[in-house]
């Protein structure tokens, strides 16, 4: 097995961790075209059901 040549210091420890935890962020939306919710690209709308100009959910409505 490869072994590292070098310990990882504590600063490129951090400087990873910074990188990879500034990328997640909040899951891209778009607007429903049904009903203009804010939903998750590439999912059907939580609200309306709606995905593709189609109902392919039933929602209980409030
Ligand atoms: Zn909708």
């Amino acid at each position: 097995m490869a072994t590292p040549k070098r310990k990882t210091s504590h600063a490129r420890t951090a400087q990873r961790k910074a990188h990879w935890l500034g990328s997640l962020g909040a899951p891209s939306t778009t607007k429903c075209t049904h009903c203009g919710e804010a939903v998750m690209s590439h999912r059907a709308c939580p609200s309306c059901g709606f995905y593709k100009g189609r109902k392919v959910i039933d929602v209980k409505e409030i």
